[in-house]
């Protein structure tokens, strides 16, 4: 059968202080991570942060400088990429054109000398699981690209892998079939128990997809945590400033619990007084009609970004500038020049501890 190993607590992957320099060049600095079974991990960052430098010493492309990298109980740091069980998925499916869909499964399988009836057999199951079994004789340029990229898929799965690395799977895709296939891959990936590591410059995907994210941000590690931490509670600006949006406000919090912005802005926060950078994200921003009580700000519109379920308003108060993500009935959206009361939700205000 395709994987179904041991318990959900095994470590599968362990990166331990893995480095990557070239010349003095350091695309990955000090990366320590371990994917328990059945995990599916992101690696997430802008281009050129060494998410594939990452994942290519994982399969066994690129020697780390420093570090170890561990599969199962082994150090495969100087393991070549063949003798790893390691499934990959790459950005363009890279399959081969002259060969069916059963033949590019089976590729693999000739070369690990599998002999011909377990291949067929072996052949038949992955295709079953990605639901291909109608198409095993088509070639490549006659599949959607959904499906080439489940050919891909059980291409790396027919190895019976201990981990499957993707590698920005659904950038070739439009924007509605990416969403499907998002969904598709997740759920086909889970019911395997396949341990996954995911690497995607989209912060949406990363939040919808991944068990735990892994933020990235010129060869070092940023922040490591599940999707609700990552966006409730990032650690650091460029985190929050990465994924979704957010106002960020540099200033101090007095003796009396407020929060004081080096722009004037003033409310009421739960943090010892000092130096403090504060992070509002616009859903916490509100009209105070909306919430009695809290204090109130008057606000000039200075933008109106109509997207849809809700309207993006840039707001100036004083001397400050808010972020506010607010929901209009059709006609009721303010318009730049307006003015409105605002308040900001205390339990929304986040502090980085970079900086200040
Ligand atoms: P992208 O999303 O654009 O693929 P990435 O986060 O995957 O970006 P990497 O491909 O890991 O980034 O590259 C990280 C950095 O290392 C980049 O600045 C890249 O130019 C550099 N780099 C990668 N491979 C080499 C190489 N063989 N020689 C020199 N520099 C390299």
């Amino acid at each position: 059968a395709v994987p179904a190993r041991v318990t959900k607590t095994n470590t599968v992957v362990s990166f331990r202080g893995i480095e990557k320099s070239y010349g003095a060049f350091q695309a990955v600095a000090a990366l320590s991570l371990d994917i328990r079974q059945g995990e599916l991990v992101c690696l997430l960052g802008p281009s050129g942060c060494g998410k594939t430098t990452t994942l290519r010493m994982l399969a066994g492309f690129v020697e780390p400088s420093a570090g170890e990298i561990w599969l199962d109980e082994d150090n495969v740091t100087r393991v070549p990429a063949y003798r790893r069980d390691v499934g990959i998925v790459f950005q363009n499916y890279a399959l081969f054109p002259h060969m069916t869909v059963a033949k590019n499964v089976e590729y693999g399988l000739v070369n690990i000398n599998m002999p011909k009836a377990a291949r067929q057999a072996r052949i038949a199951e992955v295709l079953r699981r990605v639901e291909l079994q109608h198409l095993a004789d088509r070639y490549p340029r006659a599949l959607s690209g959904g499906q080439q990229q489940r050919v891909a898929l059980a291409r790396a799965l027919a190895l019976q892998p201990k981990v499957l690395l993707l590698d920005e799977p659904f950038s070739n895709l439009d924007a509605q079939l990416r969403v499907r296939l998002r969904e598709e891959l997740s759920s086909l990936i889970r019911g395997l128990d396949m341990t996954t590591l995911f690497v995607t410059h989209d912060q949406e995907e990363a939040l919808t997809l991944a068990d735990r994210i892994v933020v990235m941000n010129k060869g070092a590690v940023e922040q490591i945590g599940t999707p609700e931490e990552i966006y409730d509670s990032p650690q650091t600006r460029f985190v929050a400033e990465f994924i979704g949006t957010c106002s960020l406000l540099e200033g101090r919090v007095d003796e009396g619990g407020d929060f004081l912005s080096e722009r004037g802005l003033r409310f009421p926060v739960a943090r010892r007084p000092g130096a403090a950078t504060a992070i509002i994200r616009p859903e916490y921003v509100r009209h105070a009609a909306e919430a009695p009580g809290a204090p109130v700000h008057r606000a000039v519109v200075e933008t109106s970004e109509y997207m849809g379920a809700a309207t993006r308003l840039q707001l100036r108060v004083g001397d400050a500038r808010l972020l506010m993500d607010g929901r209009y009935a059709p006609g009721r959206r303010p318009r730049a020049g307006d003015e409105i009361d605002i308040v900001i939700d205390p339990t929304g205000v986040r502090f980085v501890t970079d900086g200040n």
